[in-house]
């Protein structure tokens, strides 16, 4: 997908248009980047000369925005209703929620602190779980998907507070690094990935502006750059 600014001339949210590009071609350059978690699964990629066709345009040119918004829709989501487990690949035995389970194994399942914050946070996990339900509901209604922003933005924060608990549990133990430390290395992998949830599709901020306007019909924070052509908008 390919979302490029068409023309200059019109306000930002205009005058960008969705494009199927075929990446097999010279000039384009994919350059992996390397993550936090020492994965690499993302990448930035530069277009020099590359061409696309022109019957590879989704919608009218200059309607990229709505397009793209129903896409992030789409990925957010995604992101909302699902997270990456730990990647030591260590499968659970049990169907015990996995923070009950580590508290068990380290022998720490009484510690009145940890029990309060394993229950808040599969609190967490539940209730995101009904949003979910209640926006596709929506959906299949055919309202705003604005609604998914609430479902990605709780994933965040259950994401970083699972692995703040995990750590928790863990102890000195979650310093350790290494394929003999597999509780170490998976609450450590899991504080490092949380990041993803809450920068890539749009970040925390962006979705709580979004619910702030779109859900909650609060008031719009001043734009003073919305009417004004692209070309004229300050960049510094
Ligand atoms: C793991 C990962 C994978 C990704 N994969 C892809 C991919 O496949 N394709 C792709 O195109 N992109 C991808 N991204 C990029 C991602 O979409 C952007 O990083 C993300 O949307 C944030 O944009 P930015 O980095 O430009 O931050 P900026 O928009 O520059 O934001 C910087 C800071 O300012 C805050 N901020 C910005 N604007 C506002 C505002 N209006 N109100 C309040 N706060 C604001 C942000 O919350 C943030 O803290 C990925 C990112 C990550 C981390």
């Amino acid at each position: 997908m390919l979302i490029a600014r068409t023309d200059w001339d019109v306000p930002k949210h205009k005058g960008i248009s969705f494009f199927f590009l075929p990446m097999d071609q010279p000039g384009v350059e994919i350059r992996p980047l390397r993550q936090i978690t020492n994965e690499s699964h993302f990448n930035e990629v530069f277009f020099t000369d590359a061409l696309v066709p022109a019957e590879n345009l989704l919608a009218r040119p200059g309607d990229g925005w709505r397009v793209l918004n129903t896409a992030l829709a789409y990925e957010r989501s995604m992101m909302g209703e699902a997270a990456r487990g730990p990647r030591s690949g260590v499968k659970e035995a049990t169907n015990e929620e996995p923070l009950i389970a580590l508290a068990r194994e380290a022998g720490r399942l009484s510690d009145p602190t940890l029990r309060q914050d394993i229950a808040q946070a599969i609190a967490y996990k539940k209730l995101n779980a009904l949003n979910t339900e209640r926006a596709k509901a929506d959906l299949e209604q055919g309202t705003s998907s604005s609604i998914m922003s609430l479902g990605k933005l709780a994933m965040s924060r259950i994401l970083h507070e699972e692995a703040r608990v995990r750590t928790a549990i863990l102890g000195a133990e979650s310093l350790f690094e290494g394929e003999q430390f597999p509780r170490a290395e998976d609450a450590n992998f899991l504080s490092l990935n949380a990041y993803f949830t809450s920068i890539g599709g749009g970040t925390d901020q962006i979705q709580r502006n979004i619910i702030g306007e779109r859900v909650l019909g609060l008031p719009k924070e001043p734009e003073v750059d919305k009417t004004v052509p692209f070309r004229d908008v300050r960049t510094s």
